[in-house]
């Protein structure tokens, strides 16, 4: 285990930080062995088999060519819950937990809540919130069918009931029911803004959760918001993690559309990273009317 450690470490070195490195071997050494940060230590003399070493080798491989850990390891964690994750699903980001924080802080008193979650992608808002609410009924929406497997199997692994279908926001059809809550981390990412992502994203992360047009950076935000508009409850809540260069326009498009409370959040970075609104009473009004 010794050796393996410091063939991470010493096959690494230059390519990550050294604090990343250290992170790197005790998530190998962990996975490979079961044991936790302090059993490693305990532990370093133990010798690992062949099979053991060869998968140490195959990882340093794929770290050399900046596969993200979590792919390489196939798993990690949300919103303190763990979460299977392969090449057909973004690796959740800390900023979306800021947004199930949001979500979950917020609607601490309502006890049977519908919720939505469209692009769920790995499921992890959609299983985080039925964890937080555990009457609530969470139906998740996807375009692709290896993610909506994923989630499944996220939702299978922490033991949560949530309703995957596979629809595409943008061509959707009409559902009926309406939801109390619609939470969405869409693509945001501008393809002029390509330039800018690490390689480490761009190469492996499935560039349809990524990326929108640049002459339309907020269709999904209004194609989400067209459907929530007939598929809400009264005083139904819009969530929406967005690109930090959006806030205003997004919060415009929706005061546009009719929603109100209109409200926009900076993450721990302090980048304009959420987006609330409030389907208004005007808007379920003409709904009914037009239903
Ligand atoms: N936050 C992601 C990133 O940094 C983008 C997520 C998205 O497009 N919804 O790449």
């Amino acid at each position: 285990m010794q050796t393996a450690i410091q063939q991470i470490q010493s096959e690494l070195q230059g390519l990550y930080p050294k604090t990343e490195i250290k992170s790197f071997s005790n998530l190998i050494v962990g996975k490979l062995t079961g044991f936790s940060r302090t059993e490693i230590i305990v532990n370093k003399n133990t010798l690992f088999s062949d099979e053991q070493r060869k998968i140490v080798d195959s990882f340093i491989e794929k770290l050399k060519k900046f596969v993200p850990i979590q792919y390489i390891l196939g798993e990690t964690e949300f919103y303190g819950l763990p979460f299977n994750v392969n090449e057909s699903v973004l690796i959740p980001r800390p900023e979306t937990e800021e947004l199930v924080d949001w979500i979950q802080n917020e609607n601490k008193k309502k006890e049977e809540i519908k919720i939505l979650d469209i692009g769920t992608g790995s499921g992890c808002i959609a299983i985080s919130l039925k964890h937080e609410f555990r009457n609530s009924t969470v139906d998740a929406f996807d375009i692709s069918e290896k993610a909506l497997e994923t989630a499944q199997s996220n939702a299978i692994l922490n033991n949560l009931e949530v309703n995957f279908s596979k629809v595409d926001i943008l061509n959707a059809p009409d559902f009926d029911q309406k939801w109390d809550i619609i939470v969405s981390n869409p693509p945001y990412v501008t393809e002029q803004e390509k330039t800018e992502i690490l390689p480490n994203v761009l190469e492996h992360e499935p560039h349809v959760a990524l990326f929108v047009p640049d002459n339309d950076p907020l269709l999904f935000y209004r194609r989400i918001a067209l459907f929530a508009k007939s598929h809400m409850q009264l005083n139904g809540k819009l969530y929406f993690e967005i690109n930090r260069e959006f806030g205003k326009q997004t919060t415009d498009l929706l005061t546009e559309m009719g929603f109100k409370n209109t409200e926009v959040r900076k993450d721990i970075s302090g980048n304009d990273r959420m987006v609330k609104a409030v389907i208004s009473e005007q808007l379920s009004v003409n709904n009914f009317i037009s239903d």
